[in-house]
C-alpha cells in the first residue's frame, strides 16, 4: 500500500502514521518526496484494511501496488534507480559494459582478459571463481584464490569487478575481494542466498533463471531488497525454450517489460543468451537498443583454451569490434558509456 500525505504533513505526523503501520505487524517504509512525503506499507492486505489510514487528517491518498513485487515496482518509486558499481553507476541514463571471462583460471589469463577490457573501453571486469556447472567433472573454479587473482587485475586495471557467490557461507569472505556480486541464473530462487548477499553491502547482479517468469525473477529482487540491500541489477541471460539453435532464448522483450515495471536497471548478458560468439556483438545492439542499461560479455585472450564457455567468448579483436558496433546504438538510445 502507497500512503501519499497531504502536502503540510510533517515529519513528526509521518512518525506517528510509521509507528501505527509498525504496530500492526506491517512493515513501515518512510519515502519522503520533494513535494510529498509518501509512505509504504508492506504485509497482509487485511491488517492494512484494519488501519483505515485513508481516513487520517494527514493522509491524501491510499492506494494498493497491484503487483506481487513491491518495493522494486514502479508504483513503489517512480524514478530510476542508479547503483554504484566500484567508480562507475549502473541506470539512470548510462550503460555500462562489464567484461571478462567466463572463469578465472590463472593469473595470465585473468590479467590478460582484464586487459583487452580496459583497452577497449569496457568500465567492469567479470570472472568466476566459484563455478556453478552442470557437471561434477567439469571445471569447477579456483575458489578464493581466483578471487585474489581477481582482485589483483581489477586493481591493476582499475576496473571494478563482480563475480558470483553460490553458497550464503561465502559471502562475508568474498567480500573482501570484490566489488559485486552475482547471483547465477541455477541459484535465483535460492532464497537463503538471496537473504544474505541482501543483508551485504556490495551491489548484486541478479540473473534470471533459466526457466523463471518474469514475476519470479522481480520477487527474486525483491528478496534482496527486502533485506536492506537497495543495489539491485537484473540482468536478462535468456531463458530456455524449445529453440535449440542458441543455447538460449534472449528475451529481449523482458528487458522493456522490467524497464516499464520495475525502476532497478537491467543489463544484457549476449554470451550466455546465445553461447554463440558470433551472436554476441548482435545481441549486444539490441540490447542498447532496447533500453538496456548495460551488458556483460564474455572476453577470453585465447578462447579456443578456456576452461568453461570458450565457444561463446569473444577474443580481443571481436571485443574491439563489438565495442566499435556498439557505441552508435548506445548514442541512439540516448545514453552514455559509463
Ligand atoms: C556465468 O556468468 O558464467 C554463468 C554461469 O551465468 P548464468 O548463471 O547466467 O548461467
Ligand atoms: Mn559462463
Amino acid at each position: 500500500m502507497i500512503i501519499v500525505l497531504k502536502p503540510n504533513s510533517t515529519e513528526e505526523d509521518a512518525k506517528t502514521l510509521l509507528s501505527k503501520i509498525e504496530q500492526s505487524g506491517l512493515k513501515p517504509l518512510y519515502m519522503p518526496g520533494v513535494e510529498r512525503i509518501v509512505l509504504g506499507a508492506l504485509g497482509d492486505e487485511r491488517k492494512l484494511a484494519s488501519l483505515q489510514l485513508g481516513a487520517h487528517p494527514c493522509v491524501e491518498s491510499v492506494k494498493p501496488i497491484l503487483t506481487s513485487y513491491k518495493q522494486v515496482s514502479r508504483e513503489m518509486q517512480s524514478h530510476d534507480s542508479q547503483v554504484t558499481f566500484g567508480k562507475t553507476t549502473i541506470g539512470g541514463g548510462t550503460f555500462t559494459i562489464i567484461a571478462g571471462p567466463c572463469a578465472i583460471e590463472n593469473e595470465e589469463q585473468i590479467d590478460k582478459s582484464a586487459a583487452i577490457v580496459k583497452k577497449h573501453g569496457g568500465l567492469g571486469l567479470r570472472g568466476g571463481a566459484f563455478k556453478p556447472r552442470s557437471s561434477p567433472y567439469s571445471f569447477q573454479g579456483l575458489e578464493e584464490q581466483g578471487l585474489i587473482l581477481m582482485q589483483q587485475a581489477s586493481k591493476k586495471y582499475g576496473l571494478p569487478c563482480v563475480t558470483e557467490v553460490i553458497d550464503a557461507s561465502h559471502v562475508d569472505m568474498m567480500c573482501k575481494y570484490i566489488d559485486a556480486f552475482q547471483i547465477g541464473a541455477r541459484n535465483m530462487q535460492n532464497f537463503r542466498l538471496l537473504k544474505a548477499v541482501g543483508r551485504s553491502n556490495k551491489p548484486v547482479i541478479l540473473k534470471r533463471g533459466m526457466s523463471a517468469t518474469i514475476e519470479e525473477l522481480l520477487l527474486a529482487a525483491e528478496y534482496i531488497y527486502n533485506e536492506g540491500n537497495k543495489d539491485i541489477v537484473i540482468c536478462e541471460r535468456g531463458i530456455r525454450t524449445f529453440e535449440k539453435a542458441t543455447r538460449n532464448t534472449l528475451d529481449l522483450g523482458a528487458v522493456a517489460f522490467i524497464k516499464n515495471r520495475s525502476h532497478l536497471p537491467v543489463i544484457v548478458d549476449p554470451s550466455h543468451g546465445t553461447g554463440i560468439r558470433e551472436l554476441v556483438s548482435p545481441m549486444a545492439r539490441a540490447a542498447a537498443a532496447c533500453g538496456a542499461d548495460g551488458i556483460i560479455v564474455e572476453v577470453h585472450y585465447d578462447p579456443k583454451i578456456a576452461l568453461s564457455d570458450g565457444m561463446q567468448s569473444l577474443d580481443e579483436a571481436d571485443f574491439e569490434k563489438m565495442m566499435r558496433g556498439l557505441r552508435p546504438f548506445i548514442s541512439a538510445a540516448g545514453k552514455v558509456v559509463a
